[in-house]
């Protein structure tokens, strides 16, 4: 009986000694209790090992991988999505404003009208004129100047709404009419001198007719006062150029109008009128587009 009995012992003490390896290679020490438990009775060690494994791995690795797993993907997954997605729209956004005409080289003429959503702001430069307020201010420099030079120019015509130019393109036919000519030749005839609505400069803001108070009417002998002199020689430096010179009626589709002063910036104005040349030459669009 007592050899049994031993035998029992050593082998539940084999047993024992057995299942405390097994808990060490589960890896359960965690908890600190490992050296406890291999030295507590066997009562005690078998619940122990059963409700560390449910509770430990239940408990802790579901807050740490919970952790992870959330952590990844948002940080992975939509943060890279994101900005692969973001990074083209600059990058082909960009390029059409590139090739974009810049709102002082908008060109206007009868084969070019004007866009629909072309929009700007005004700015009155004296009495009732106004123009766009980009180059309000170069329009008020060169007037104080010339008049400051002893010369006496005076706007009589600036920004025009598309109504203004309809009355005036019409009272234009109406002149021709009157001559004898039949509708069909006066507008045709009209459109030189008077841009049809939607072809005009003065509905872009950026012109203005500027008059000698000593010649009040606008005709070729303009080009001939002092004010008008001073005006060709120097509006470049203000960023105007004279729009329609003498003998480019085929190229702008406009007569000569020794009064009509259009704003291109500067460095553009300087080029045009140091060369002679018209604006539809400087952009290379001459005729339909
Ligand atoms: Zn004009």
């Amino acid at each position: 009986m007592t050899d049994k009995s031993g035998i029992k012992y050593a082998a539940v003490l084999l047993l024992l000694i057995f299942a405390a390896g097994m808990l060490t290679s589960c890896n359960i020490f965690g908890l600190g209790g490992e050296t406890i438990i291999l030295t507590d009775e066997e009562s005690e060690i078998i619940p122990a090992p059963e409700t560390d494994p449910e509770t430990e791995p239940s408990a802790l690795p579901p807050e740490t991988t919970a952790e992870v797993t959330t952590e990844l993907p948002e940080t992975t997954l939509p943060e890279t999505t994101e900005e692969v997605t973001t990074e083209p729209e600059p990058e082909t956004t960009p390029e059409p404003e590139v090739t974009e005409t810049p709102w002082y080289l908008v060109l206007i003429n009868p084969w070019h009208p004007l866009p629909e959503d072309y929009t700007f702001e005004l700015t009155t430069v004296t009495g009732k004129y106004q123009v766009d307020s980009r180059c309000a201010d170069a329009l008020k420099a060169m007037l104080a100047d010339c008049k400051a030079a002893g010369y006496t120019p005076y706007i009589c015509s600036a920004y025009r709404t598309w109504d203004d130019q309809v009355y005036l393109f019409d009272k234009k036919v109406k002149s021709f009419t009157d001559k004898g000519y039949s509708e069909a030749e006066a507008k045709v005839l009209a459109a030189k001198e008077t841009a049809v609505p939607g072809t005009s400069e003065h509905q872009l803001g950026l012109a203005a007719d500027i008059l000698c108070t000593s010649r009040p009417w606008l005709d070729e002998g303009q080009a001939n006062t002092e004010t008008q002199k001073w005006l060709m020689a120097n509006c470049h430096k203000y960023g105007f150029i004279l729009r329609y010179p003498k003998g480019t009626t085929d190229i702008t589709g406009i007569i000569y109008e020794p009064w009509h002063y259009r704003y291109v910036g500067v460095e553009i104005a300087t080029e045009i009128m140091t060369r002679g040349i018209t604006l539809e030459e400087y952009l290379g669009k001459i005729g339909a587009p």
